[in-house]
C-alpha cells in the first residue's frame, strides 16, 4: 500500500515491491494470465518517472502523453499494485494498468541483467530510458531506436478486440526492446555503423532469449500452455508436450512475429552466412532453448518430477531462469568489438565455470547418476549441433600466452580508475603484442568496474572487469603495407579491443582479445564486411526494419 511511511531507510536499497503484469499479452484467456514481477522500490513521480525509467503513456485518441501515477493516494514512495481488468475492452483502455505493466516489465528486465551481472548498467541515452508506451504510430514502427536511444510502442487493430491493442501490453515485446537498450548502453560497438552482422544478430538472440525466458519463467503460464497441449499430466507428458510448452510459447510470442520461422526446425547449412541478423540469431536461440529442454527433461526424470502439471511447469521455469542467467552473465566475458558466436559460447562457459566450478546436473541431490549431464555439458552439446564448439574448460580463460605478467598497479585504483588499466597494459609488452596494439596510437579504456556476485555456495565472487578499444587510422598505403588491406578510400580506420577480468588478488584471470593490427584478422574482417555489403547493404540502420513485424502467430 502506498504510504509515506515507506521513507528511504537503511534497508531501502534492497526493498522490492510486487507488481502485476500480463504474463504474456492481452489474449491469454479471460481473465488474462497474470505474473507478478518484484521490482526495486523507488521514488516514482507521475509519468511514471523513476531513477532509471521515463515511461510516457498517451490515452487513446489524445495527442499528448499525460502523466500517470502508480500510487493510489499520490504518495511519492508508494507504488500500488492494481490487477488488470478482466474485461478486455476495459483492459485495452486502461492507461494506468498499461503504465504499471510497462514500468514493471522494463524494471524487471533491467533488474535481471543487473542482478545477474552484479553491477549497474547504464543506458546509451543518459540516466533514464524513455519509453513511449502508446505512441501514435503504427505497430510496425515499434522498437528501440538506435539514433534517439528511446523505445516506442505502436498499436494496432485486432479482430479479437473491440479497440486498438497497445503493443506494449505484450510482455515479451517490452522485454525484447529494453534488452536492445541495455546492450546498446553496455557495448555500443556491438551494433554501431562499423559493426559486422554478427553483432546485430547477437543483439537479436539475447533480446529474444530474455523475452522468451522471462515469459517462460512464469510457471502459471507454462502450466496453461501444457494443459492446452495435452489432456493429461503425469506420465503422459512426453517429448511433444514438453516441446509445445517451450517452443510453442516461443513461436507464439509477439516479438518474433509470424514472419519468423518455427523454432524446432532443422538447422540450415551455412546459417552463419545468412544475410539477415534475425535468421542467424534464431539458430543460436534454438540451441539455447534445446539446452533448456534437455535439462528440463532431466529434472523430470528424478523421483516426483512429474507429480503434477504444476511441478512440471515449475521445473521448466526454474531451468529456464538458470540458463538465462548463464547467458546474461556471459556478456561481461565478451569482447567490446566484433563478438562472434564462438566468443559467446566460450563466454557462457567461462563465466559459469567461475560461479560453478563443478558442472552439476539440475538435481544433484539424488546422488550420482551416470546419465545426468551438467548445465555446461548440455550447452556444449546443443551448440555442437549447430556447428559451434570451443576449447575445453581448462583453456577457456584465454591466457595461453599471457603468463608471468607484471602488475605495477595499485589494486584499489585498478578497480575504479581507467588510467590504472592503461598503466597495466603499457607495462606488459607481451599483452600489447597479443593484442597487436599500435604503440603510438591511443588506447581508450572504456570501463573498469568491480563486479560482485554471490555463488550458489554462498560465497561472494568479486572481480574487476575492464575493457578497452583501440582505433588506428591508416593511409591507403599504410593499410596495404602493414595489414595487406586494399581500399579505394584515402584513409581507413581499423579497430580492436579486449575485455580483461582480474580476480580478487588483482591478477588477470580472463581475457577476450580482438587484436588491432593483426593482418589476418583485419583482412578476414574486411572480406566479411564486403560480403555483407554486397548481400544486403551492410550494417542495418536499426534493429527492426519497418514492416518486419506482422501479425503474431495464431491471431
Ligand atoms: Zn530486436
Amino acid at each position: 500500500m502506498a504510504s509515506d511511511q515507506m521513507q528511504p531507510g537503511v534497508g531501502y536499497g534492497a526493498e522490492l515491491v510486487g507488481l502485476s503484469v500480463l504474463a504474456e499479452g492481452p489474449f491469454t484467456g479471460r481473465p488474462p494470465s497474470v505474473a507478478t514481477v518484484r521490482v526495486p522500490l523507488e521514488r516514482v513521480r507521475s509519468g511514471p518517472l523513476g531513477a532509471r525509467l521515463d515511461v510516457r503513456v498517451r490515452r487513446p485518441g489524445q495527442e499528448e502523453a499525460r502523466p500517470v501515477s502508480l500510487s493510489l493516494d499520490g504518495a511519492l514512495w508508494g507504488i500500488d499494485d492494481v490487477p488488470p481488468s478482466e474485461d478486455l475492452e476495459a483492459l485495452l483502455a486502461d492507461s494506468r494498468f498499461l503504465a504499471q505493466h510497462v514500468y514493471g516489465v522494463a524494471s524487471d528486465t533491467l533488474q535481471e541483467f543487473e542482478r545477474t551481472m552484479g553491477r549497474r548498467l547504464s543506458w546509451a541515452s543518459g540516466h533514464r530510458l524513455q519509453i513511449d508506451a502508446y505512441a501514435p504510430v503504427d505497430f510496425r514502427e515499434t522498437g528501440y531506436d538506435p539514433v534517439s536511444k528511446a523505445i516506442r510502442f505502436g498499436h494496432r487493430a485486432d479482430p479479437r478486440a473491440p479497440r486498438h491493442v497497445p503493443m506494449a501490453l505484450y510482455r515479451d515485446l517490452v522485454a525484447h526492446e529494453v534488452t536492445h537498450a541495455i546492450l546498446d548502453g553496455y557495448r555500443p560497438r556491438w551494433a554501431d555503423a562499423k559493426a559486422l552482422l554478427d553483432g546485430f544478430a547477437l543483439h537479436e538472440a539475447i533480446a529474444d532469449l530474455t523475452a522468451m525466458l522471462s515469459v517462460f519463467s512464469s510457471a502459471g503460464r507454462v502450466e496453461q500452455m501444457l494443459s492446452a497441449a495435452g489432456p493429461k499430466a503425469g506420465r503422459d507428458i512426453d517429448e511433444k508436450i514438453l516441446r509445445s510448452g517451450l517452443f510453442g510459447l516461443a513461436d507464439g510470442l509477439f516479438s518474433r512475429g509470424a514472419v519468423r520461422r518455427p523454432l524446432d526446425r532443422s538447422v540450415p547449412l551455412e546459417w552463419q552466412l545468412d544475410p539477415e541478423p534475425h535468421a542467424r540469431g534464431e539458430v543460436v536461440v534454438q540451441a539455447v532453448l534445446n539446452t533448456v529442454l534437455s535439462l528440463w527433461k532431466q529434472r523430470l526424470d528424478y523421483p516426483g518430477g512429474r507429480a503434477s502439471r504444476y511441478q512440471i511447469a515449475e521445473s521448466g521455469a526454474r531451468v529456464g531462469q538458470q540458463v538465462l542467467r548463464m547467458v546474461l552473465r556471459s556478456l561481461a566475458y565478451l569482447p567490446p568489438v566484433d563478438p562472434t558466436w564462438t566468443d559467446l559460447l566460450r563466454a557462457i562457459l567461462a563465466s559459469d565455470l567461475v560461479m560453478m566450478p563443478e558442472d552439476a546436473p539440475p538435481r544433484p541431490a539424488f546422488g550420482a547418476d551416470g546419465h545426468a549431464k551438467g548445465y555446461r555439458e548440455t550447452l556444449r552439446d546443443a551448440f555442437w549441433d549447430i556447428d559451434l564448439s570451443t576449447d575445453p574448460d581448462a583453456r577457456l580463460d584465454g591466457l595461453d600466452n599471457l603468463e608471468g605478467l607484471r602488475y605495477p598497479v595499485r589494486l584499489s585504483a585498478l578497480a575504479s580508475d581507467p588510467e590504472e588499466v592503461n598503466r597495466f597494459i603499457w607495462a606488459n609488452p607481451r599483452l600489447m603484442r597479443a593484442m597487436d596494439l599500435d604503440e603510438e596510437a591511443g588506447v581508450r579504456v572504456e570501463r573498469v568496474r568491480p563486479t560482485v556476485r554471490v555463488a550458489p555456495d554462498g560465497f561472494v565472487v568479486s572481480e574487476i572487469c575492464a575493457s578497452f578499444v583501440q582505433e588506428v587510422t591508416l593511409t591507403r598505403r599504410e593499410a596495404r603495407d602493414r595489414l595487406g588491406l586494399r581500399t579505394e578510400a584515402e584513409y581507413i580506420t581499423v579497430r580492436g579491443g579486449a575485455t580483461l577480468r582480474f580476480d580478487e588478488g588483482g591478477r588477470l584471470c580472463f581475457a577476450a582479445l580482438k587484436p588491432v593490427m593483426d593482418a589476418q584478422r583485419q583482412r578476414e574482417r574486411a572480406e566479411t564486411a564486403h560480403a555483407e555489403r554486397e548481400a544486403g547493404g551492410g550494417a542495418p540502420a536499426g534493429f527492426h526494419t519497418s514492416g518486419e513485424r506482422e501479425d503474431p502467430a495464431g491471431s
